[in-house]
């Protein structure tokens, strides 16, 4: 299986870039963003929790996360392989989904990173918040407040999967189209080497 984690704080691109690769390469799209706002627009009794952290910037709780992505991938046992959006955020996430994945006779391939500074990631949001809707993205302060919990908890999940030699970054300002070729070439090279170790 081809299990990517696509990593990087609010804004980096990796919802854009998520709809390329699963087109490529036949993946099922895992965003623990998507799914809260799914809860959300349901009315459950999770959604409504999740939305008065979501509307404070702060991250939803470890378990909320791992326990939905638990049941997607259950949902699809024949899958060729996950993109994992916006998850894991935090150190012991990262840990559950490994947990998880060996459960499922699987592991994480590889993580990529979209790198883009601050400056531009709030750029971005606020032109996005203009026409995403999401209430998230048309506050500055709210904004500072993503990036903030990235940098503090999120940015440390990158350590866990160098650790396992499986992290690799890719600039991500530029063009789309540029950006999703040097993620293929990542890509590529790892399915080359699934290939010959089988
Ligand atoms: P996103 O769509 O990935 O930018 O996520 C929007 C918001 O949902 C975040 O600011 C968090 O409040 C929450 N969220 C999404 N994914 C996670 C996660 N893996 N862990 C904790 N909170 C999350």
């Amino acid at each position: 299986m081809l299990n990517i984690v696509l990593f990087g704080p609010p804004g980096a691109g990796k919802g854009t870039q998520s709809q390329k690769l699963i087109d490529k390469y036949s993946l099922i799209h895992l965003s623990t963003g998507d799914l809260l706002r799914s809860e959300i627009a349901a009315g459950t009794t999770l959604g409504l929790e999740a939305k008065k952290l979501m509307d404070n910037g702060l991250l939803v709780p470890d378990e909320v996360v791992i326990g939905m992505i638990e049941n997607k991938v259950k949902e699809h046992p024949h899958a060729t392989g996950f993109i994992f959006d916006g998850f894991p955020r935090t150190v012991p996430q990262a840990q559950g989904l490994d947990k998880l994945l060996h459960d499922n006779n699987t592991e994480i391939s590889c993580m990529i990173a979209l790198r883009v500074d601050d400056e531009e990631l709030t750029s971005r949001l606020l032109l996005r918040g203009k026409t995403s809707g999401r209430p998230d993205d048309q506050n500055e302060e709210l904004i500072r407040k993503r990036v903030q919990e990235y940098n503090t908890k999120t940015a440390p999940v990158a350590d866990y999967y160098a650790g396992q030699g499986k992290f690799y970054a890719v600039d991500g300002i530029g063009e789309i189209e540029d950006i999703f070729s040097t993620l293929c070439q990542h890509i590529d090279a790892l399915k080359e080497k699934q290939k010959e170790s089988r």
